[in-house]
């Protein structure tokens, strides 16, 4: 499941070892021997207790634990007897992602005429532009953007065609957690203002991070990172005034990243051109970083609940259809990848469908579903279709063990259903619950409720089973438009809000793209709805002010305030729309 906080950065001392491989893709590793790995396991713990092991380094998307994940999955989709249904019949989708970014040799720094070491008194960020410029330094001081405070000098002052000098984070936010003080945050900000480019002054003792694991676009403008040593000497410079040469030479690195891809075949000529889509996220946070609830601690995030525990329920769905009775329509599993990031891989995979997603009756994921306690289970998207309470309540009476199932109504949530609902497909999502090794090293296997696990795969798997089923027994999903619920527990993940502060109502889609911001949903009553904003729309200004990718646009919402009239331009079907929103206020 996804979160999103704000990114943490490698330090500089671990980037050397990275410069031998910047455009090799995923590091050649060897996978562990899997067979060894699962000797006595069996069923659902044989797959939580591989895909979590150490050796594949938390499976964050585009590395080589991530590849070896995927090369276990297509091996037990095949060993079911399921057909390949990735791209070029194979079982993988693969698509590029951005991995990083690498320093080239045209990177300088001089001030006053003195020169700062690349990697000791300052770095590029890697989110940098990589460009050149010359120009006056102004003193910004912390760039806290704070509209309609009067006593903030900084907010009007004007740093145009200039290099702003600025301090670090944000001193009414000590622990950083949040958006002012958020270095991205406050060069997007510069840029917004045409500055030329920004130095952000490190405190003391802080390490210079690395561009390596950035995964954001570049900005428009050069922005470097000076060391708390380097920065008392530049401050002095800034005194007389002084002008500065910065270049940035800054590379995006990629790597290749991939779903998994597998169909059971419908039995039934007439129906098997119908699809039930079951689907499970299999990547997770690495080592940490953006997402993880562990900042600064450089550690495997194992994920054994999130998500090896889904996977492998999906696994077990998978075996079990495999092996009964065939379906009369086809059945596809998904695993995706890169939905730690933002829903890449399933966002993907609906814009490069390998099916026709018109002839989906429904989507089944299951994303955190292995730590079981008291028989409890979480049910959402219940209300994306009339059916669904009826097909739960029969699937669970027929369990062994029934659970005590909390329903919630939501289609739209912070894992890989919201992408298929954003297409009109009815979703459930299952989650067992939330726990304290949520987005930690410690989400390891041993921790899992194997036999709670292999009930939600069952219970999942009679739903599966019963869509799937043509005839008497049939079952014709009737989807229901969602009504806006303000204050649900997906608002602030679904709707780019975070729960204070202005609300429109849009879902966004995530996945980098070369300018604007795609969306995947917009809500039902929702000020975003009322001012005419559609799925598919893809936002490129907001109030003014370009946007780039989500952080921006998340930036120049946050700008507004509830009851605020806003401008919003829309790229749909090729031509530029203007919208305008009155901004609610979120709950
Ligand atoms: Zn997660």
């Amino acid at each position: 499941m996804s979160h999103h906080v704000s990114t943490s950065f490698r330090t500089f001392s671990g980037l050397v070892a990275l410069f031998a491989m910047p455009f090799a893709g995923v590091r050649a590793q060897t996978c562990p021997d899997a067979q060894a790995l699962t000797r006595g396991l069996d069923g659902v713990l044989a797959h939580v207790r591989f895909l979590a092991d150490d050796r594949l380094e938390g499976r964050a998307v585009g590395t080589a634990g991530e590849h070896c994940a995927a090369d276990y999955l297509a091996s037990q989709f095949e060993s079911f007897g399921l057909e390949p249904a990735g791209s070029q019949s194979s079982f993988f989708q693969t698509f590029e992602i951005r991995k990083g970014a690498e320093l080239g040799p045209q990177t300088r720094l001089t001030v006053a005429g003195r020169e700062y070491g690349v990697g000791t008194d300052w770095v590029p960020t890697g989110f940098s532009a990589s460009a050149s410029v010359e120009g006056e330094l102004v003193y910004g001081g912390h760039l806290l953007s704070s509209p309609g405070n009067p006593a903030d000098e900084f907010a009007r002052m004007d740093i145009s065609d200039r290099i702003v000098v600025v301090e670090w984070g944000d001193p009414d936010d000590p622990h950083g957690t949040g958006l002012r003080g958020d270095p991205h945050f406050k060069a997007t900000v510069a840029a917004g203002r045409d500055a030329a480019g920004i130095l952000l002054l490190a405190p003391i003792g802080m390490e210079l991070p690395t561009p390596d694991s950035e995964m954001r676009a570049a900005l428009a403008i050069p922005v470097g990172i000076v060391s708390g040593a380097a920065a008392a000497v530049l401050r002095e410079a800034l005194i007389g005034g002084a002008s500065a040469s910065l270049r940035t030479d800054v590379r995006a690195t990629s790597a290749e990243a991939r779903n998994v891809v597998a169909l059971l075949p419908g039995a039934n000529p007439l129906l098997r051109g119908e699809y039930v889509i079951v689907g499970a996220h299999y990547d997770h946070l690495g080592y940490g970083g953006e997402g993880s609830l562990a900042p600064g601690e450089t550690a495997i995030h194992n994920g054994a609940d999130d998500n090896a525990s889904g996977t492998a329920g999906m696994l077990e769905i998978a075996r079990i259809l495999a092996a009964g009775p065939r379906p009369d329509r086809s059945v596809l599993f998904i695993a995706f990848t890169g939905e730690e990031r933002g829903l890449w891989g399933s966002a993907y995979f609906v814009r490069e469908r390998t099916i026709d997603l018109e002839e989906a009756v429904a989507m089944l994921n299951l994303d955190m579903v292995g730590r079981v306690v008291d028989d409890g289970l979480t049910v959402m998207g219940v209300g994306t279709a009339a059916e669904w309470n009826e097909i739960i309540d029969r699937a669970n009476a027929a369990l062994s063990t029934p659970f005590t199932i909390g329903k919630s109504p939501d289609g739209y949530g912070p894992s890989d259903h919201s992408s298929f609902y954003g297409e009109g497909i009815p979703v459930l999502h299952f989650l067992s619950n939330l726990h304290e090794d949520y987005h930690r090293p410690s989400d390891d296997w041993e921790k899992i409720n194997v036999d709670g696990l292999e009930r939600v795969s069952q219970l999942a798997a009679r739903i599966a089973a019963r869509l799937a089923t043509g005839g008497a027994d049939a079952v014709a999903l009737t989807r229901i438009e969602q009504p806006q619920q303000r204050g649900g527990p997906n608002q602030a993940a679904s709707s780019t809000s975070s729960g204070y502060g202005p609300y429109l109502g849009t879902v966004p889609d995530m996945t980098p793209r070369p300018f604007g911001l795609r969306l995947t949903g917009v809500r039902e009553g929702s000020p975003a709805a009322a001012a005419g904003l559609r799925p598919g729309d893809v936002v490129v200004e907001f109030a003014g002010r370009p946007v780039t990718d989500i952080y921006a646009y998340t930036y120049a919402l946050q700008a507004q305030a509830p009851g605020d009239e806003v401008v919003i331009v829309v790229e749909r079907d090729g031509a530029r729309v203007s919208v305008t929103a009155t901004l609610g206020a979120a709950r």
